[in-house]
């Protein structure tokens, strides 16, 4: 007992012995987190790629110096027109490179008020895998009133992606939408009954049937609708071009037209469309560009 007592005290009186550099440390690492930078300062469009060197399908984060009374501008890239927004004097643009980009040396555009310039991006190599797929004939050998089907959804969502929402709906990170190990990955060269088709433009979640899909961020809900080849699909307009799109639900929980929130119910999975077996396929678009959802801002998977 008396033991126990004096054992106890000992690590009573050892604790505030050991705090005191803790805290200290603690409070320097704080600190030099708020110190500012000693590099120079940035100057108008001169961009700062993250990553440095993208790959076809990502998600690059740019930030410049925003130009005096300047509060906003643009960047566009391979054809395709991406809006900055303002984070303090500073301009952060989220670019996506398509799936099917060339590696090489791109020029980015910028636009802020009066000023444009163009500055250099450098899109390196990435080596895709291939599929090969057994799924019902009627989803390769297509009848008249299918293409029809085919063309007019194809149409829609096209339409879907070249519209840029002004405002940005979301501020914190994505999130998984699905709990499950990963399937098919990003950029998969695929082929259907032995025939080539598009290239696997999101990734698979291996997902129970019947488990729930959440919203990855807030935004929009755009598409609530059955589409032939994704199934029961959710379409979420996340602002300044960005969308994610939820495929294959056996079940759609909202409704076009309302806002949801970061981690909201959707629907839930299934094996509509055109699929092998039940999971969630996940996919992101960014001013048109097909990326993979895994570089999403802030997504920890
Ligand atoms: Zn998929």
């Amino acid at each position: 007992m008396k033991i126990s007592l004096k054992r106890n005290r000992f690590a009573g009186l050892h604790m505030p012995a050991l705090a005191p550099p803790l805290a200290t440390v603690a409070l320097l690492a704080v600190a030099f987190l708020l110190l500012p930078s000693r590099a120079p300062a940035m100057s108008v469009g001169e961009l700062v790629f993250d990553p440095a060197e993208p790959r076809p399908g990502d998600i690059v984060r740019v930030v410049t110096r925003l130009p005096m009374k300047v509060h906003a501008g643009t960047l566009t890239v391979e054809g395709r027109t991406f809006k900055g927004f303002e984070t303090g004097g500073l301009m952060t643009t989220y670019i996506g490179i398509d799936l099917g980009v060339r590696p090489g040396l791109k020029d980015v555009r910028w636009r802020m008020g009066a000023e444009t310039g163009a500055y250099g991006v450098r899109v390196v190599d990435r080596e895709f895998g291939k599929e090969s797929l057994k799924v019902a004939s009627s989803y390769t050998d297509l009848d008249p009133k299918t293409i029809k089907r085919v063309t007019a959804e194809k149409i829609r969502l096209d339409k879907l992606w070249k519209q840029s929402t002004e405002e940005r709906y979301w501020s914190k990170s994505f999130v998984r939408p699905a709990v499950g190990p990963g399937g098919s990955p990003f950029g998969l060269r695929r082929f259907f009954n032995g025939q080539a088709r598009s290239p696997h433009s999101g990734i698979d979640i291996k997902a129970n049937r019947g488990s729930e899909v959440y919203a990855s961020n807030s935004g929009m809900v755009v598409v609530a609708d059955d589409l032939f080849f994704t199934g029961n699909t959710v379409v979420i307009d996340h602002g300044l071009g960005l969308y994610t799109i939820y495929a294959h639900l056996s079940k759609i929980e909202v409704e076009e037209g309302v806002m949801v929130e970061r981690a909201q119910l959707l629907g839930l999975v299934g094996a509509t469309g055109r699929v092998t077996g039940p999971h969630l396929h996940w996919a992101a678009k960014l001013g048109g560009a097909r990326v993979d959802p895994l570089g999403l801002p802030g997504l920890v998977f």
